[in-house]
């Protein structure tokens, strides 16, 4: 990807390097949004220094942690982001969590300008009753899991029931999913960890029910993502064709992804499967829409799941924009394992950074922090927790080109030198925190090769923090 996103002018390039001055820029967060500014500001400014700062000793966000295993050619970025990293005006502290280990103030002491690209690391709650019930996981702790997210390595869900039900119709709750109901054989050679391929290989989960609290036309997955589910080996779609009356009409003037969308999920709920498609299918899915969850109902001894009451919704409005109001009516659904799907939220990191708790957003205008001049965002945490790596990468290049038309207009005053991690550093030290470079990284990353090579699979993660730090000899 390097070379892409080359919208500085010439002229503001020539500029920015003519003033033979060298603006320290901290960047905060090593996922998508992290790299892809930094690679920008290194392009575009020869003598500019960005040192990416990150809470984990491993880089790389959601690309490590949240894009799924049997994904691995979403996750080539990975050699982009490298490529910026060995720069030698680049540098990698991990093992530093920014609002703990050191404040953003500091940061803001040592750095011209300091970009905020935390990403979000919590994710919204339904706020229904029985949502703590044993048997209810959020989407984001159990993609943790299977991804060997340090915080989620022990989540162990109890997989002993038959029947899933995912509450949320994005593109994470196709890959939960995909993921539960995947033959382990498909899932073996991927990077998913050892111990959640063992508890997926003991699974009685056979029936994955996603629901949605408005129609088929306000789905938020993407056609790619639901033709591989349709397309699972050994599991069969339920689609109810009175879901889909009238929409192949309403969809003709629509855009085109929303069109071809709409038209794959007609098609698969008018395809009556066969005899024998549904015997070699012993696993299915389905998408039930307008269903609202109300609450999480409990066992009799009132301990684990066994289903949701959800409110029938109907339709107010037309298109995207259309809202799920309830009827009155509800239902009850059986399921033993509840995943909610909801979506990520973006949490305030420091006192001194404005937070919208509403939006779970930095305020920002084209990335630059209200208020706060030298402090930027880019990434989830600037934009809320939606959009796709290029999208990600596209709103990055966005922030890191305000850092650059305020180095030229002055905004950033770079004529008194700044230390950066010179001055960081003696912080971390004074308080016991040692940062794990990059090279570190690569160390902890050809062990992990080396340990997946053995299973064939193209890395076993160490899910462990301590480990990590013992192995670089911390
Ligand atoms: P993140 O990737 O979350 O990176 C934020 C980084 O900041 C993390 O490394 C975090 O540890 C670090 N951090 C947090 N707090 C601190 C702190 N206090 N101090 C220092 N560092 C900190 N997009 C695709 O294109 N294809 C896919 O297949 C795909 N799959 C996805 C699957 C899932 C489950 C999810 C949730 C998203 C997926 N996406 C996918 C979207 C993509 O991952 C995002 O667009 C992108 O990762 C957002 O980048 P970010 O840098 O803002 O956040
Ligand atoms: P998302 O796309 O925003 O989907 C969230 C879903 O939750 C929507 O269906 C939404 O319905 C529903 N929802 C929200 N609040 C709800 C509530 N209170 N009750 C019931 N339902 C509720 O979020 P996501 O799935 O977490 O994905 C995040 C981003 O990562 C997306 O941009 C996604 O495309 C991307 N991603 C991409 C891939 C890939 O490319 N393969 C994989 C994973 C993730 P409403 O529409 O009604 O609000």
């Amino acid at each position: 990807m390097a070379g892409v996103g080359g919208r500085a002018s010439p002229g503001l390039k020539r500029w920015l390097s003519s003033q033979g001055l060298a603006p320290r820029v901290c960047v905060v967060g090593s996922g998508p949004a992290g790299f892809y500014t930094a690679q920008h500001i290194l392009k575009h400014h020869d003598l500019a220094r960005v040192d990416i700062y990150e809470k984990l000793p491993v880089p790389f966000g959601l690309v490590r942690f949240g894009v799924a295993p049997d994904h691995p050619e979403v996750k080539n970025v990975i050699n982009t982001f490298t490529h910026t990293a060995r720069s030698d005006r680049c540098a990698y502290y991990g093992n530093v969590a920014v609002g703990r280990d050191v404040t953003v103030g500091e940061l803001r002491q040592a750095y011209h300008a300091v970009v905020l690209s935390y990403g979000a690391e919590d994710n919204r709650i339904l706020g229904i009753p029985g949502e703590n019930l044993s048997g209810v996981y959020s989407a984001r702790a159990f993609v943790g899991w299977y991804n060997g997210l340090p915080e989620n390595r022990d989540l162990k869900p109890d997989l002993s029931c038959e029947t899933a039900l995912i509450l949320g119709h994005g593109n994470v709750a196709l890959d939960v999913a995909r993921i539960l109901l995947s033959p382990v054989d498909l899932l073996r050679k991927t990077d998913i960890t050892d111990s959640s391929l063992a508890a997926l290989a003991c699974s009685k989960v056979k029936r994955v029910w996603l629901v949605g609290r408005r129609g088929p036309l306000q789905v938020a997955f993407t056609i790619k993502e639901l033709r591989e589910m349709i397309n699972l080996p050994g599991t069969r779609p339920i689609l109810d064709p009175a879901d889909f009356t009238g929409l192949g009409n309403a969809v003709k003037d629509a855009p085109r992804p929303r069109k071809r969308l709409t038209e794959l999920m007609i098609k698969t709920a008018l395809e009556k499967p066969g005899e024998k498609m549904v015997a070699a299918a012993p696993r299915e899915w389905g998408l039930r829409f307008q269903r609202s969850p109300q609450e999480v109902l409990a066992t009799a001894d009132g301990m684990r799941a066994r289903g949701i009451r959800m409110a029938l919704t109907r339709l107010q409005g037309l298109g995207d924009s259309a809202k799920a109001v309830p009827t009155g009516e509800v239902e009850e659904l059986e399921c033993g394992l509840v995943l909610s799907s909801i979506g990520y939220r973006s949490l305030p990191l420091d006192p001194a950074v404005p937070f919208d708790s509403q939006h779970g957003v930095i305020p920002n205008s084209s990335g630059r922090v209200e208020g706060v001049p030298g402090l930027y965002c880019s990434g989830w945490v600037k934009r809320g927790p939606t959009g796709v790596i290029i999208t990600t990468m596209n709103d990055s290049f966005d922030t890191a080109q305000s850092v650059l038309e305020d180095l030229q207009a002055g905004v950033l005053d770079v004529s008194a030198s700044r230390d950066g991690f010179g001055t960081v550093g003696s912080i971390l030290r004074s308080r016991g925190v040692r940062p794990v470079s990059f090279s570190d990284w690569e160390k902890i990353d050809a062990a992990e090769v080396t340990r997946g090579k053995a299973a064939g699979k193209p890395r076993e993660k160490i899910v462990d923090p301590e480990e990590m730090l013992q192995l670089i000899g911390h």
